[in-house]
């Protein structure tokens, strides 16, 4: 490899990733205590499913879009499905309540590795990754620890604030 002289990495992943320091934290589900209700009032495009809220260890990452599509399946096909129906991704189910609405299931939608950076990866490089990769988000981890994630709006946004141009121009076209 040539050593290259201008070198230069104006900006990192934790800079452009969300959440900010004044934000709310990352919103994430958990793999099998969530329900059709707390689903369905959500508002990201996508979500980091992690084991618990005690053990925030990355599981998988799920699109808002393909929830809604398969809760909707789910209540045509009338599979009992009501606001409090547990969203479970994990292989094995929780022990469920008797008299509980049966859980629906939800693993196969997940995207089991999702694309993740870590928060000093310069944003050269990360840009270059969702170009290459055509990623329309990636998360971004420090030590392992999920911290956050980086869309490509974020990512066209950031562009435009640095060249002050159009930022369809610069990235994606
Ligand atoms: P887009 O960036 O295309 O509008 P979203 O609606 O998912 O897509 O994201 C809106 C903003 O919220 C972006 O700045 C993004 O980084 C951030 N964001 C996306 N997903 C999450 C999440 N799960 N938790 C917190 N912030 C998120």
């Amino acid at each position: 490899l040539e050593p290259k002289e201008e070198f230069e990495h104006s900006s990192l992943a934790v800079d452009v990733m969300r959440p900010r320091r004044s934000d709310p934290p990352l919103a994430v589900l958990t793999q099998d205590s969530m329900t059709v209700g707390g689903v369905e009032s959500t508002r990201y495009s996508g979500f980091p499913v992690v084991v618990s809220q005690e053990s925030p260890r990355l599981v998988g990452f799920v699109l808002r879009r393909d929830l809604l599509i398969s809760i909707d399946n789910a209540r045509k096909r009338q599979d009992g499905v009501v606001g409090a129906s547990l969203v479970v991704f994990s292989e094995h189910p929780p022990a469920q309540a008797p008299d509980g609405p049966p859980p629906l299931r939800l693993r196969g939608i997940m995207d089991l590795s999702p694309f993740t950076v870590t928060d000093h990866t310069p944003m050269d490089i990360t840009v270059d990754i969702f170009r290459k990769l055509g990623l329309r988000q990636c998360l971004v981890t420090h030590n392992g620890r999920l911290l956050g994630i980086i869309t490509k709006k974020d990512i066209l946004k950031h562009m435009a604030q640095i060249a002050n141009r159009d930022p369809d121009s610069i990235l994606f076209n």
